[in-house]
């Protein structure tokens, strides 16, 4: 049996973000972490180390749908390992994500109000002001933790659905992180093994 390490546990920092962001929104920059680290670990180290080891988004699934069997294991669909649906979720997702940038751009310059809703799916906004009391940090700040939160939410519902009608991690075949490290990976070890 394999030896089991600290970075084992990390599903539990993915329930504990997920809370702290429920009674304080300012948590929610701490999951740039998880946005920063696989990158930098695929342009410095040219591997995946974080998806095989570190994510606790990757092991909460695993866990909940392998170990508590909440997944139906069905075969994940083919258009959804597809190459065009993994780089057009990619490009949706970026998009989604230079959006949220731009409306914190808005409120940094006044020309927008912050609001203190998160919006889940980029379509419901769901109040969540009570997370939030104006003038902890400035209006971007505060701006960028609602849309960075939903972000993260968004995209962990979207996996936990995918998770109980498929394999318990269908959401790693097309997440934008994986696909992007996959792809940097990709270009370094072409780049190393060029002459
Ligand atoms: S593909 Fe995404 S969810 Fe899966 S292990 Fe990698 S970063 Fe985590």
């Amino acid at each position: 049996m394999r030896t089991k390490h600290w970075y084992d546990h990390l599903w539990i920092w993915s329930i504990v973000y997920f809370a702290l962001g429920f009674f304080n929104i300012l948590f929610a920059w701490l999951g740039m972490i998880d946005f920063l680290l696989p990158l930098m670990i695929a342009v410095f180290g040219g591997n995946k180390w974080f998806c095989n080891h570190m994510c606790g988004r990757g092991q909460l699934f695993h866990l909940l749908g392998s170990s508590l069997k909440c997944s139906r294991n069905k075969t994940t669909p083919g258009w959804m390992v597809s190459k065009w649906f993994r780089y057009g979720f990619l490009l949706f997702f970026l998009t989604m994500f230079g959006n949220m940038v731009f409306q914190t751009w808005l409120v940094a310059s006044g020309a927008n109000s912050l609001k203190e809703v998160i919006q889940l799916f980029w379509t419901i906004k769901v109040p969540w002001g009570w997370t939030y009391t104006a003038g902890t940090v400035t209006d971007w700040a505060a701006k960028f933790s609602f849309g960075f939160y939903s972000l993260m939410l968004t995209s962990t519902l979207i996996g936990l659905a995918v998770m109980l009608l498929y394999k318990p991690r269908s959401w790693c075949t097309f997440c934008p992180m994986g696909t992007m490290t996959q792809t940097i990976c990709k270009l370094k070890n072409k780049e190393e093994s060029t002459p």
